[in-house]
């Protein structure tokens, strides 16, 4: 080589080199390798290559192998280890060739920087739903398994699986091969979607941070945090929100940056709350075919056949019941929406028929008894008394002496009487009834004379065998004695 030629190469290489300074620049970081065209213009080039780790550069070398090489033991080494993983260094490493006069390498110093700074993760698959990261695992099967299983929360599996199959390979006609003849009781799941988009990227993770299928569908239940506004209620003090939402009073405040653990709260304050919400909803849609009963009618017919206050069912009412076909929307397990589709009466119901009387006969008593004085008080129950049988009750200490009608009837008997009851009345109230007023110091109605309820029929008195003014009253229901005090 003559002199000048090797000026001219000298200054070709440094040329070259100035270009090159340039394209290293715009190359860090993209991790390009290029192979120099110059390769072998001149033997005295040598080609280094700057090593970056993550963008920064550890150092130049002039052979790759031995830290490819030790890069690949360590994956093997640790797949050996760990078979269900498949491994990746996290750090993004690039080699930068160059092509130089004097090489200055530090072979060792790289693959020494590069042993104590390599960190291998595994190579996973990340879920995501909506901007959620739900998380990752080692591979899609086991993240799809994930929702499978989150999904089979609301749906039985082996809809799902039925589903998922109909929808590969019958998409077009799906609804109709689906829509059975359905049968009461029976019910088919017709669709199940999601409200959010779920998506799977490959990425990065540390071992600990691969969920299993199990753990996805628990992160899945859980839900992720978002934000939420607390209204504050009455009674309610910063303990007290911040344990509601699972937070400690620290998060609660750097949540609310303006109140201060002293800071008194006002009703109604609105206070910034994290709380953990569904990643997604799983929407469910079915049919089913239910037996439903069908009320019966109640229908009133009025007679002037009978009494009032009378009445008699002349037809009993029976339940009638009907197949309903339903389509249904549900919403993480709960009904949203509820249609019918169609109704088919199985059996009509019978309606019951009530008869009421309406016929009115002053004579006749309600059957409703009214109290037979104005005021006063019981002063002696009906039952045994002094070794024999007190036949009805007394009645003393009156606002005025009336004696009234307990109700509707007619005049039997009136007048005095021996036995101890002096002056006497017996109402027969013509509907099984029958009432004694005893005692009386006057009696102002006649014997045969229709009396109407609550009307006077004498004054109270203690005539006959009597310890004081009040009155005897007695019930007679078809001839036998009853507790006035049960009707009264
Ligand atoms: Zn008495």
């Amino acid at each position: 080589m003559t002199g000048k030629e090797s000026r001219n190469n000298y200054e070709k290489a440094r040329k070259i080199d100035l270009l090159k300074k340039t394209a290293i620049t715009s190359l860090i970081g993209i991790g390009l390798t290029f192979n120099v065209a110059y390769a072998n213009e001149d033997a005295s080039l040598e080609t280094v290559y700057h090593v970056y780790v993550d963008g920064e550069h550890i150092g130049t070398i002039d052979n790759k192998e031995p830290i490819t090489s030790y890069i690949d033991e360590q994956i093997a080494a640790k797949e050996k280890e760990n078979d269900a993983y498949s491994y990746a260094a996290k750090q993004d490493i690039s080699y930068v060739p160059e092509r130089v006069f004097h090489p200055n390498t530090k072979n060792k110093e790289v693959l020494q920087t590069l042993e104590d700074e390599l960190t291998l993760e595994v190579e996973a698959y990340q879920m995501k739903i909506g901007d959620n990261a739900v998380g990752s695992f080692k591979d899609k099967a086991t993240a799809e398994q994930a929702l499978r299983q989150y999904k089979a929360k609301y749906v039985d599996e082996e809809v799902l699986e039925q589903l998922e199959q109909l929808s590969s390979e019958e998409q077009d006609n799906e609804n109709d091969s689906n829509k059975k003849d359905l049968q009461v009781g029976d019910s088919a799941t017709l669709d199940v979607t999601l409200s959010k988009e779920v998506t799977y990227h490959e990425n990065k993770v540390p071992e600990d941070k691969v969920l299993t299928a199990d753990e996805g569908e628990e992160v899945l239940e859980k839900g992720a945090l978002e934000d939420k506004v607390h209204e504050v209620q009455e009674g309610e003090v910063l303990g007290s929100i911040a344990s509601k939402y699972n937070l400690d009073m620290a998060q609660l405040l750097e949540l609310n940056p303006s109140i201060e653990e002293d800071t008194v709260l006002q009703i109604g304050q609105e206070l910034h709350v994290t709380a953990y919400a569904p990643f997604v909803n799983v929407i469910v849609k079915k049919e089913e075919v239910v037996e439903e009963e069908i009320a019966y009618e109640k229908e009133v017919q009025e007679s002037e056949d009978m009494y009032k206050g009378d009445s008699k069912v002349t037809q009993e009412g029976a339940d009638g019941t009907k197949e309903v076909h339903y389509s249904l929307e549900l919403v993480n397990g709960q009904v949203k929406e509820k249609e019918v589709l169609s109704e088919k009466v199985t059996k009509e119901p019978v309606k019951e028929i009530v008869v009421k009387g309406t016929k009115v006969v002053p004579s006749r008593g309600s059957g409703d008894m009214a109290w037979p004085a104005v005021g006063g008080y019981i002063s002696s129950d009906m039952g045994s008394r002094w070794g024999s049988y007190h036949k009805g009750i007394d009645i003393a200490g009156p606002s005025n002496r009336a004696i009234l009608a307990a109700d509707n009837g007619t005049v039997v008997s009136a007048g005095y009487t021996n036995g101890g009851y002096g002056n006497k009345i017996v109402i027969n109230h013509n509907n099984g009834y029958q009432t004694t007023y005893a005692h009386l110091a006057s009696i102002s109605v006649s014997v045969g004379q229709t009396v109407t309820k609550g009307s006077e029929i004498g004054v109270m008195g203690d005539t006959g065998r009597s310890t004081g003014i009040h009155l005897h009253f007695e019930v007679h229901k078809n001839g036998e004695l009853v507790n006035p005090e049960d009707l009264l």
